[in-house]
């Protein structure tokens, strides 16, 4: 069979590998870490969300992003010092305003048409990754806002997704955790939450035991293209799929593609539910604060996950306690009788094309492949994205790939 590296260990990666593995290819999987999602796949919001369909390439979230650049704790932050890759990144991405409609809604169908293969991988693997299908609820505090998740909704029903229009009272009844100033919400009952990290290790290890190799701590350094083969550092393969988060762009460079992801950092804590009290005052259903630009999961009944912002400040990994604290803060105003006391910070890199699109495909190069740069929308959509980038490479070795034996639907 056709041996096939797969570069990368996150979530990406590792779908991708039980896809082709699947399919009948031998897989190699290569990860400078010594173990499976251990960058942005880590600790990120853990939403499963096609109600965050939405892609940011709007006029408003453009003006809105320039009056946060203003303020000390607004959820954007961009570091002024100009570098060629933002500037370019950014220009493209205002280039992608009159695309926002159209990739909205194709967005939000991969992230439905994701669901189903999420499901039968963790049911295949028998990995426990604290899935709660509980839906996920946006709350709003001012009616501008309100007013525009209303069109939004209008985007997302076009995409075949329901989600509810509720009042501040509403809100408030989905659970006994929410007492905010609410003035209405939108509740999407389908969606679903999950611990990327156990999800993508679970089904990394179990991969593993099926025979596909895991070359765990091995940084690829040397990428190259020859005849029919590709090198990754002193191994020959008969193909590659490049799955390596913001990484994927110099690899792409390598490769003689160019894929522009800009990495856009973002921050979570993990509140530790170490008593009665903390665990019984924290919320179950998954919340999204539109107005705050944060997301929180409930892991487990002594996890809460909250993650939230927007940093354009280059490949920069430190933890600033500067953006940690509004997190806190923002939990302490929500959920007052939650201990604060035992909290894990967390900081990662976003991979974001600038159309917000993940870049899913062949490259220049026929032995080349890609799923890679899905930004915001990781977990939500790397189920359907593995089966897409499948589907390709089995296409392009068609006379001795598998029929395909998972999956029930298929983005339009
Ligand atoms: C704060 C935050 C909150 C988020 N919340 C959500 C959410 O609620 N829902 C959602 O759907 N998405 C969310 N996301 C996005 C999601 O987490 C990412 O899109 C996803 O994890 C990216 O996965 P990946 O496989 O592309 O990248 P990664 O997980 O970074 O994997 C890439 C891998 O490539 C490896 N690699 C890189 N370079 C090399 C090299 N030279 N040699 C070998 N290996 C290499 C890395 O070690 C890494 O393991 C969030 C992201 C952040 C930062």
């Amino acid at each position: 069979m056709p041996h096939i590296a797969v570069l990368g260990a996150g979530i990406t990666g590792v779908t991708t590998a039980f896809h082709l593995h699947q399919r009948g290819f031998d897989v190699t999987v290569y990860d400078r870490q010594r173990y499976p999602a251990m960058e942005t796949s880590f600790a990120n919001g853990g939403q499963l969300s096609a109600s965050n369909a939405e892609v940011w390439t709007t006029l408003g979230t453009v003006l809105k992003g320039l009056k946060w650049m203003l303020q000390a704790e607004a959820p954007l932050l961009v570091n002024p010092r100009p570098s060629w890759h933002k500037v370019s990144w950014m220009a493209q991405f205002l280039g992608n305003i009159p695309n926002y409609r159209r990739n909205t809604i194709k967005s939000a169908r991969l992230a439905i048409a994701a669901r189903p293969f999420l499901s039968e991988m963790a049911d295949r693997a028998g990995v426990d990754f604290d899935l709660e299908k509980r839906g996920i609820l946006h709350v709003y505090r001012e009616v501008g806002a309100l007013h525009h998740a209303r069109k939004v909704t209008g985007l997302l029903a076009e995409a075949g997704l329901h989600r509810q229009e509720l009042t501040g009272d509403e809100v408030r009844a989905r659970d006994a955790a929410l007492t905010g100033p609410f003035v209405g919400g939108f509740w999407t009952e389908s969606d679903m939450t999950g611990d990327i990290h156990k999800f993508t290790v679970g089904v990394a290890r179990w991969l593993e035991r099926q025979g596909v190799v895991l070359r765990l701590g091995h940084e690829i350094t040397d990428l190259r293209r020859g005849g029919d083969q590709v090198h990754v550092n002193d191994q020959a393969f008969d193909g590659i799929v490049v799955c390596a988060g913001v990484a994927s762009r110099w690899m792409a460079r390598a490769l003689g593609d160019h894929v522009n992801i800009y990495p856009v950092k973002g921050y979570s804590i993990t509140v530790n539910l170490n008593d009665q009290t903390s665990q019984g005052a924290a919320p179950w259903v998954s919340l999204l604060d539109d107005e705050a630009k944060i997301v929180t999961s409930r892991l487990g009944p002594d996890r809460l996950r909250i993650a939230g912002t927007a940093e354009f400040n280059g490949e920069n990994r430190d933890i600033r306690a500067d953006r940690i604290a509004p997190l806190v803060r923002w939990s302490e105003t929500m959920f007052p009788d939650v201990s604060t006391q035992d909290v894990t910070p967390w900081a990662g890199l976003r991979p974001m094309m600038p159309s917000m699109m993940p870049k899913v495909g062949r490259g220049r190069h026929p032995q080349v492949f890609y799923n890679t740069g899905h930004g915001h929308l990781g977990w939500t959509l790397s189920g359907a994205t593995a089966d897409m980038i499948g589907h390709v490479v089995a296409g392009a070795y068609r006379p001795t790939a598998q029929p395909v034996t998972m999956g029930t639907s298929r983005p339009a």
